[in-house]
């Protein structure tokens, strides 16, 4: 558990809109939970932050932010966003090592650095883990055509969009077993003890519950075995519409 004192002010206006843009309602176990911090903690943060005007607790007590506390939110985000794809894009680091580097550096971008890397990098783009400066609710993605891992159809080609990155001991274990953006992969079985058996380039492997719903999936557009190349190259297909607006 981090001491409270490193989870700034800004980690608990993130978290709280990143929550909210997941459709999630935010009650304070989410935001111990989720910024791995005590519930004394969290409570203390809120007194201050509500003290500042950034926040709201409503009565049935989820809490909301205000204007000012949603515009520090996303200018925090969007630093983040930003700083993992100079990390990336700039610097050659890869997608696993960076989130807490970005979540370190997120808090001394200064605006006219803001200004730069949103001149160098454009604001549109994904960042490395497949995700934009904000998440989007499970519904968002599946109107768009994307499915979780732990949803996919059995003996379906599918190519990794992106990776749920709140978690960067998942991120490790993902990278470790193979998996990342733009990976192309089979979905053997749905097994009946909630995980999933999947075929990789590099071998099959098996993904408990909570590594198959922080893996998003497209479809690959030729069904299995309809078109006879080899695996791996739907990687390259990503992005190339696919029906999605
Ligand atoms: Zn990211």
């Amino acid at each position: 558990m981090k001491d409270s004192i490193y989870v700034s002010k800004e980690n608990y206006l993130k978290a709280i809109l990143e929550a909210e843009a997941e459709g999630r309602q935010v009650i304070p176990a989410l935001l111990a939970h989720w910024l791995e911090v005590s519930a004394p903690a969290v409570t203390m943060a809120l007194k201050r932050l509500k003290r500042d005007g950034l926040v709201q607790v409503s009565a049935d007590g989820i809490v909301h932010l205000t204007s000012a506390g949603r515009e520090t939110a996303y200018r925090t985000a969007l630093r983040h966003h930003l700083v993992e794809r100079m990390l990336t894009e700039i610097f050659g680091m890869e997608w696993h090592e960076i989130h807490e580097e970005a979540e370190r550096l997120e808090h001394a971008v200064s605006p006219a650095f803001e200004a730069k890397l949103k001149e160098k990098l454009g604001e549109g783009g994904a960042c490395p883990h497949g995700n934009k400066v904000l998440p989007e609710s499970p519904a968002e993605r599946k109107r768009r055509g994307e499915t979780p891992l732990s949803e996919a159809v059995e003996g379906r080609r599918y190519t990794v969009v992106s990776l749920d990155e709140r978690d960067p001991k998942l991120l490790r274990f993902l990278r470790t077993t193979g998996i990342g953006p733009g990976q192309s992969l089979l979905v053997r079985t749905q097994n009946y003890d909630q995980t999933v058996s999947i075929e990789l380039p590099t071998g099959n492997s098996i993904l408990g519950r909570p590594a198959g719903e922080a893996v998003w999936l497209r479809p690959e557009k030729q069904g299995t075995g309809s078109r006879k190349q080899g695996s791996g190259t739907g990687a390259k297909d990503q992005g190339t519409g696919n029906g999605a607006p």
